[in-house]
């Protein structure tokens, strides 16, 4: 029952009229109406850059912001509040006078040019284009490996973070009451044996999401955890399961991370290791030759991605796993005229790129330029410049590598250098001045241990 959006119903709730108006009255202007998929780093850099006065821009996202999700570890401990990594999109919005919908993409007709949309509610309705550009990144992969969808907690969104959060301080707490639930102070083996599995937290993945979280989780658990939890800190045991650790980073810095995550940090980083099977508190894992299986109170997969179901059916060229949208070095999709794809869900054709912040923030910068130009004829193919990587190691330690004039940092100069960089690439002064004072707050009492979860229920 899903019509074009103005001619036909849009849902319950969802003003067809004055979608209808704003979408006619962008019909009779010759600027072409420029669809945007998305609200990450690739979609909203083309929002931010675009020529606002050549085009209509529409943007689709079912997130009112970008996460800064370099930080979301730091956000995930309270290092950082939440709100201070997220840049919500309708100040934007308004500024290039443009049109946000809380929305799912669910479906693309590319004969009539048209983009297929739920609202959060589930009612459906229709925007056309001439461009579209679709950056909807990716969702973390747990491979079919059985047991990871049902028991891991996952990083990849604030809800994440929050609910991480809230399963660490949960752990601590029931650790802590788990004496006392026989009345009798004093503690069995079986009790030891019980404490000992709540607070083992377990990483797996050992990219920078892992490595960063691994850092932050072990700066929180021996700084506030030891300190307020005095009575629980020699149960306190941190694993990271991994084939391999930062491997983008050459191994001189992979050798720095891996030690000192295992001398400065305590954790136990067992490389070569493949998990096999998560069941509600026990990981099975296999290292080499051997296997381990592990207790566990928390584990955070942070190993893989993979693309969203949904993009497969747009009907776009894909890449020869079928993973990405293949594109052109004019991040044009293949065999299509009017459609883009950037960042994490697209890839270019033999021109292979990470799958990473900065490599999407580029491609949304060059598209946004080749949508303002008004000759198209002297734009030149995308060209990638590698600004460096770095990661946090904990411990105010990091590791920044082939930054401009500079080939490897290591330690605390790494961090500041961290800190600055994330500082500086904000996309805003609010955002800045937040995050400042985060870190300010931090350092003189300490990260905020209250819980909000499930406890805090609205009455
Ligand atoms: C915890 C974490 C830490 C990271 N750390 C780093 C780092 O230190 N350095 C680095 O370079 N990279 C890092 N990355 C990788 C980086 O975040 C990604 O490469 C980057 O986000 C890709 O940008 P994107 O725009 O393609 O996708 P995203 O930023 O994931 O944005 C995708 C957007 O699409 C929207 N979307 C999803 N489904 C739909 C739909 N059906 N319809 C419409 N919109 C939809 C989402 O809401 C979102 O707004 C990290 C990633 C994570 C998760």
């Amino acid at each position: 029952m899903m019509r074009l959006a103005g001619l036909g119903r849009l849902g319950p709730g969802r003003s067809g009229r004055s979608v209808f108006l704003r979408l006619a009255c962008r019909g009779f202007s010759t600027r072409p109406n420029v669809v945007i998929l998305g609200t990450g780093w690739a979609s909203f850099r083309v929002l931010a850059d675009i020529d606002a006065k050549r085009n209509n821009v529409t943007v689709i996202s079912p997130r009112n912001h970008l996460l800064f999700t370099p930080m979301l570890a730091s956000s995930a401990l309270g290092t950082v509040n939440q709100r201070s990594i997220c840049q919500p999109v309708r100040p934007l919005v308004a500024k290039k006078n443009a049109t946000y919908y809380e929305s799912f993409v669910v479906g693309v007709d590319k004969a009539k040019k048209l983009v297929n949309c739920k609202t959060l509610g589930g009612a459906e309705y229709l925007i056309p284009y001439d461009k579209l550009v679709v950056g909807v990144g990716f969702q973390p992969n747990d491979f079919n490996i059985p047991g990871v969808k049902e028991n891991a907690l996952f990083m990849k969104e604030t809800a994440d973070a929050t609910r991480f959060k809230d399963h660490v301080l949960e752990k601590l707490e029931e650790a802590n009451y788990y004496t006392v639930l026989d009345n009798d102070p004093n503690m069995s083996e079986e009790e030891k044996a019980k404490i000992q599995e709540l607070l083992t937290f377990v990483v797996v993945g050992g990219g920078p999401t892992g490595v960063e979280l691994c850092g932050e989780l072990t700066d929180f658990l021996y700084n506030e955890g030891a300190r307020l939890y005095g009575h629980l800190k020699s149960f306190i045991r941190v694993h990271m399961f991994t084939y391999d650790l930062l491997n983008t980073f050459d191994q001189e810095l992979q050798d720095y991370a891996i030690s000192h995550l295992r001398k400065k940090q305590n954790v136990q980083v067992h490389l070569g290791a493949f998990v096999q099977k998560v069941e509600p508190h026990v990981v099975h894992v296999k290292l080499g030759e051997s296997s381990m299986s592990i207790r566990y109170g928390t584990l955070v997969w942070c190993a893989g991605i993979k693309p969203h179901p949904f993009v497969k059916s747009f009907g776009f060229a894909m890449n020869e796993r079928g993973s990405q949208i293949l594109v052109d070095r004019f991040l044009k999709v293949k065999g299509e005229d009017d459609i883009f794809a950037i960042g994490d869900c697209s890839t270019i054709e033999d021109y292979w790129l990470p799958q990473t912040a900065q490599v999407a923030n580029q491609e949304g910068q060059y598209l946004a330029k080749c949508l303002s130009n008004k000759d198209s004829s002297n734009i030149k193919p995308f060209e990638f410049h590698n600004k460096g990587m770095m990661a946090y190691l904990g411990g105010f330690n990091a590791v920044m590598a082939n930054l401009p004039g500079v080939n490897r940092i290591t330690g605390f100069i790494a961090f500041l250098g961290w800190r600055f960089t994330y500082w500086f690439l904000q996309l805003s002064m609010r955002n800045r001045f937040m995050l400042s004072t985060d870190w300010f707050r931090t350092l003189l009492f300490g990260r905020d241990l209250t819980r909000f979860g499930p406890r805090s229920r609205p009455t």
